[in-house]
């Protein structure tokens, strides 16, 4: 959100009228702080141009009034900035004077306005993770607000949006809170390009400290980037030292993200972990009806059986999901011109990307690597390597199980595909998952979801 001049004058008087209140002489403040006026709100700080130069310096040195007005800017922008006393000839000077370049950091991150809670469609998948975004947004960094909220889906399940509405609303609610949207690729990017010594390393730590709402998306791309994660370790522990709110997303479970130090994952899990779901069909077509509106389109202009027929089919992914519907809106406007969109028109629009999703039908090893590897939101690398942490190889068992079963993969060639293992090695690991499989439910069902994945 933009803060506009006025805004910023708006700000500046109520600051003003707090510090009238309690410097008792009412001559001082008459004579060096009746007449004051903001020149910028810049980053963390305020810069106001006082009448003099005496007025600058005695402000600034005695801590008394200094404090007053310190204490009157927190009150009044919940948040603490820094405040910069200058005289109007200072404001002519800096603009003559050339700046030195210094690198802005995230200067394209930003806020999409159009991620909001609004037109966040709620439903069992999501239900725990909107109510936890809404609590941290009710009281940011509140000592009782888990933090860091950290949120985990497969892709396209609104992880992102729910950030953006977050800042969104963090915003609304206080334009002055400082609300940073970053993905995690951003970060490592700047802090590869821009970090390269220790001054810039302490530029980038002071950036982070004005920052009260930190919001990271995809924090799995940290996985392997060992001088990026130590920066970020730092400035996670700076921010939620002083109360600030940190938001994380990932494609995974804390626990689950590989290739990442030991102490970071366990700050991970200080806070709350909140898991969104495949959503049921009566999410999908709430959504839909919600994306049909913002369109600018009528939703009864859509028959409820084209809409469950596309609810029915795009079922793992928000963005396909959308993705079907443009299409449909585009076909039924553009090629049919029809009023109304009946299933058949539905039908007809999505059928190329259906036919293309079926085509994949064939099992091979492949596709039962990358079923099981999502199932269980690991790598297919993951399952393909020695690692050997339970969960990792209980996907490989069954990745190598379900070889077996449904392509007949020979054992020296599943040996092959999975990291090099001698054939007696598979050879046992298949026979356990099928003995397991007649008595551990909770394998069995996992084996079938994947099978009927596999199929679907
Ligand atoms: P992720 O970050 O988990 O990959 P996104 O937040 O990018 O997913 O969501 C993908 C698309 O689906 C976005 O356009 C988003 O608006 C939409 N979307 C996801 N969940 C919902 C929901 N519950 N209600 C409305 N739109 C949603
Ligand atoms: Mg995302």
């Amino acid at each position: 959100m933009v803060v506009t001049l006025s805004q910023q004058n708006q700000l500046w008087n109520t600051i003003l009228s707090i510090v009238k209140d309690r410097i008792s002489d009412r001559h001082v403040f008459d004579s060096f702080l009746a007449d004051s006026k903001v020149h910028k709100i810049d980053g963390n700080k305020i810069i106001v141009i006082v009448n003099s130069a005496l007025a600058a310096s005695l402000l600034k040195t005695n801590a008394r009034y200094n404090n007053i007005i310190k204490d009157a800017i927190k009150i009044a922008t919940e948040s603490d900035y820094e405040l910069e006393l200058i005289t109007s000839d200072e404001i002519k000077n800096v603009a003559e004077k050339p700046q030195t370049q210094k690198h802005q950091f995230f200067a394209h991150s930003v806020l999409n306005p159009k991620y909001t809670f609004d037109n966040f469609v709620v439903g069992d998948c999501n239900r725990e993770a909107v109510q936890a975004a809404l609590l941290v947004t009710a009281a940011p960094g509140g000592s009782f607000n888990p933090n860091p909220l950290f949120i985990y889906s497969k892709s396209g399940l609104g992880k992102t949006h729910l950030l953006h509405a977050i800042g969104n609303y963090t915003k609304e609610k206080n334009p002055y809170s400082k609300v940073l949207y970053i993905n995690t690729d951003t970060f490592i990017d700047e802090f590869i390009r821009y970090v390269r010594g220790d001054q810039e390393s302490e530029s980038l730590k002071d950036f982070f400290q004005t920052i009260d709402v930190l919001l990271v998306d995809d924090i799995q791309f940290l996985s392997d980037k060992n001088k990026t994660s130590e920066m970020f370790f730092h400035i996670f522990n700076t921010l939620i030292n002083a109360g600030k709110q940190i938001v994380l997303t990932s494609d995974r479970h804390p626990n689950d993200l590989k290739g990442l130090e030991e102490r970071l994952v366990s700050r991970f899990n200080m806070g709350l972990s909140v898991n969104i779901v495949n959503p049921d069909t009566t999410t999908l077509i709430e959504i839909l009806k919600t994306k049909i509106s913002s369109n600018g389109l009528s939703v009864a202009d859509f028959d409820a059986d084209g809409l469950a027929f596309l609810a029915e089919n795009f079922n793992k992914n928000i963005r396909e999901l959308e993705g079907a519907l443009n299409r449909l809106i585009f076909y039924a406007i553009n090629i049919k011109n029809n009023d109304r969109i009946t299933l058949d028109i539905v039908k007809a629009s999505v059928q190329p990307i259906i036919g293309s999703k079926k085509s994949n039908k064939v099992v091979t090893e492949d596709r039962i690597i990358e079923t099981v590897a999502d199932y269980y939101h690991l790598t297919e690398q993951q399952i393909k390597s020695k690692f050997r942490t339970s969960q990792i190889a209980l996907a490989r068992h069954i990745s190598m199980y379900l070889c077996r079963q449904l392509c007949g993969t020979p054992f020296i060639k599943l040996g092959n595909i999975f990291g090099g293992r001698d054939h007696s090695t598979v050879m046992s690991a298949v026979e356990k998952v099928s003995i397991n499989l007649k008595t551990d439910t909770q394998l069995a069902t996992a084996i079938n979801e994947i099978q009927k994945q596999l199929k679907s």
